[in-house]
This record gives structure tokens, C-alpha cells and sequence, in this order.
């Protein structure tokens, strides 16, 4: 089986990026998976979902082999279905990998091509982005601000070594700070070039 082509949306919790990936997976030829709804969709009266709400309403990361075991499953599913095509559709991640352990155990899978680092080193932001996230989409997760702080310190400790992980020439650093319609246009520029890359002139306008 060759790799997926594969770019990833990384930053911070309350960085955008849902929203980014949400947008992205709506252009034909690009598919988008977050992990976090991999989990949301389970039925939380099941072990694997009791686990899930255990993790995460600690602002703690679910163990990796449960949670990349999932999302494998999840890709599969999305292949047989034919939603997710992977010999013409890039992948969009978000919220995986989430550590550089993780990065290691999807590395037979995906072959990332590209890293969107949504920056906002300004926590107070996040922290606010997130509270009104909580009231409006009802993540029992973002309610609680001992919960989000704790999400954010584990994004510093075990989700930014990615960065020096995948090293400069990967990653593309876009100010997260900024409106949605220009974070996106960053990305689509950076996606734009990179499929002429890919596909060559010709297989630009072929494959949609
Ligand atoms: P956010 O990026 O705002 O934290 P997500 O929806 O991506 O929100 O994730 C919600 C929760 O799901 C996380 O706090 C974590 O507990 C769990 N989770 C999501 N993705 C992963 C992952 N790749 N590895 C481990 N846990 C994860």
C-alpha cells in the first residue's frame, strides 16, 4: 500500500484548527479526519468511550495505542466507504499525531508533505477562544479552566517537540491570531503549489 499523502494542521487547543480542516475537507480532493471527533463519535457508554471521557475531561491526551488503533480503523472505514479516495485525495489531520510517538507509529501510514503551524503565543487568547467554544458547541471539555490550562500544558510538553520533530522545512508558521479567511488563504496558497508539485501541470487539471 503506498502512503497517504498527508498534510497535517497542528497548534494549540483554540488555534483554529477544526475550523481550518473543517473548511479544507470540503474542497473535492482533499479529505479531512480530526481526531478528536474520532472520539467524539463514540458511544461513551462503551469501555473504549469511558476511556476517551476519562482522558480528555482531565485535559490529558488518550493513550497512543488506543488512539492511533482508532484512528486507523476510522481511515479504513472512510476508504471502504469511498469518502476518502487516497490515490487522488490528499489527507488533512488535525489533532493527530499529537506526540512525536505517535508521528513514529503513523509513519507506515502517512507521508506528511506539509505542517500548518497555527501560532498564537498568547495563552490569555486561547483560553478565551475556548470558553466561548464551550457554550457554544458543548464540550464539556473547554467548561472547566483548570482543564483547558492543563490541555495547554500538555500541548507545550508533548505536542510542540513535533515541531522540532519535523524540522523547519516542513512546517509552514501562519499567525493563528489572524481572521479564519486569512489563516485559510496562507494554507491554500501553500496546498495550491504543493499539488502543482504533486501532480505536475498536466494532472493539476485532471485530477479533481
Ligand atoms: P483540542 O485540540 O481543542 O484539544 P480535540 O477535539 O482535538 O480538541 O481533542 C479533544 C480531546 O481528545 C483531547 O484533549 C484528548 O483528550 C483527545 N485526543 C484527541 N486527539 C488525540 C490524540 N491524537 N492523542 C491522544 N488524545 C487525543
Amino acid at each position: 500500500m503506498s502512503k497517504y499523502q498527508t498534510y497535517l494542521i497542528f497548534g494549540a487547543p483554540g488555534s483554529g484548527k477544526g475550523t481550518q480542516g473543517r473548511v479544507l475537507g470540503k474542497v473535492p480532493g482533499y479529505y479531512h479526519c480530526a481526531c478528536g471527533d474520532v472520539f467524539r463519535a463514540l458511544d461513551l457508554r462503551t469501555p473504549l468511550g469511558q476511556q476517551f471521557l476519562e482522558y480528555s475531561s482531565r485535559g490529558e491526551l488518550v493513550p497512543d495505542e488506543i488512539t492511533v488503533k482508532l484512528w486507523k480503523i476510522r481511515i479504513d472505514q472512510s476508504v471502504e466507504s469511498h469518502a476518502f479516495h487516497p490515490d487522488h485525495d490528499f489527507l488533512v489531520l488535525d489533532g493527530i499525531p499529537r506526540n512525536v510517538h505517535q508521528a513514529q507509529m503513523l509513519e507506515d501510514t502517512v507521508r506528511v508533505r506539509k505542517i500548518f503551524h497555527l501560532s498564537c503565543p498568547d495563552r490569555s487568547k486561547l483560553v478565551e477562544r475556548l470558553k466561548r467554544r464551550a457554550l457554544r458547541d458543548n464540550r464539556f471539555d473547554d467548561a472547566n479552566e483548570e482543564v483547558i490550562k492543563h490541555r495547554l500544558d500538555t500541548y507545550e510538553q508533548e505536542s510542540r517537540p513535533l515541531l522540532e520533530y519535523y524540522g523547519e522545512n516542513m512546517i509552514e508558521h501562519i499567525d493563528a491570531t489572524q481572521s479564519p479567511v486569512d489563516v485559510l488563504g496562507r494554507i491554500v496558497d501553500v496546498l495550491t503549489a504543493d499539488r502543482r508539485n504533486h501532480f505536475g501541470e498536466e494532472g493539476f487539471s485532471a485530477v479533481t
